[in-house]
């Protein structure tokens, strides 16, 4: 059976609070067998941990402080991430970056909290993934004043274009490929044939951007395969093929 990995999944997210063992249990019968969580902030913490403790093999925790968490407290959350980082296994610093779509007064707080956790990143030897939301121009500045052998991850949800693509992946950046490359509107389909697939991870992002066919309906895991028969439709490709490259990527990142 083939093994499908899921970079980037919310499965500690209250939109599963009445189902999450039956969604994980779905999610699981159609070949996902890895599953990367991204932090937020200091509040999602502990359900984080307690998901880990239920699944340790299938679920791995990423620690870090999401763009839209970071307000006036945000040091105080960043010293929580340190704490975490020095006292439990993360194999990821994420989702971390910026985004302008739901506040521009903070981009200042945003850029140094980046800046900050790129450098926890370095220290540890982990990968960032990177959350970018109407902040190309400012999430490029940063990555080329910081980049260096040891800064690499995945620029995750990726909807930019096939330039913005290449420069990602100069940044020793994968590509984080989720439901947008199912919507008719949402154009990367058009080029991702474009990009090698060794520079490609699959994720769904759930609760959030659910593939057609449940476009605007909460999202889980499972729904991934709709995501890896798009792909396998772009790559004219098996879809035993691209979930056997796509994790096989996911691997050579969070080295889990
Ligand atoms: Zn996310």
């Amino acid at each position: 059976m083939m093994i499908i990995t899921d970079t980037h999944t919310h499965l500690y997210s209250e939109a599963f609070d009445d189902d999450r063992a039956e969604m994980i249990k779905r999610a699981i019968d159609l070949g996902v067998q890895r599953f990367f969580i991204p932090a937020i902030d200091s509040s999602y913490t502990k359900s984080m941990f307690s998901l880990k403790e239920a699944y340790p093999d299938k679920v791995h925790l990423m620690m870090g402080l999401h763009p839209t968490s970071v307000k006036e407290n945000y040091e105080e959350e960043l010293k929580h991430v340190e704490e975490m980082l020095a006292t439990h296994q993360f194999c990821a610093i994420g989702e971390i970056g910026i985004d302008l779509y739901w506040d521009k007064s903070t981009l200042g707080i945003q850029q140094e909290a980046f800046r900050h956790q790129i450098n926890l990143a370095k220290k540890y030897k982990l990968p960032i993934v990177i959350h970018c939301r109407e902040a190309f121009d400012e999430i490029f500045e940063l990555l080329e004043e910081e980049k260096d052998d040891n800064l690499f991850g995945i620029f995750h949800c990726f909807t930019g274009t096939l330039e913005q693509a290449h420069k990602a992946i100069s940044y020793n950046m994968k590509l984080g490929i989720g439901g947008v490359v199912t919507f008719k509107n949402g154009k990367i389909d058009q080029f991702l044939n474009q990009i090698d697939l060794k520079h490609i991870v699959l994720e769904t992002d759930s609760p959030y951007l659910s593939p057609v066919p449940y476009r605007g309906k909460r999202n889980e895991s499972g729904y991934i395969i709709n995501v890896l028969e798009k792909l396998s439709d772009i790559y004219q490709l098996s879809k035993e093929k691209i979930a056997e490259i796509t994790t096989q990527n996911s691997k050579e990142i969070f080295n889990i």
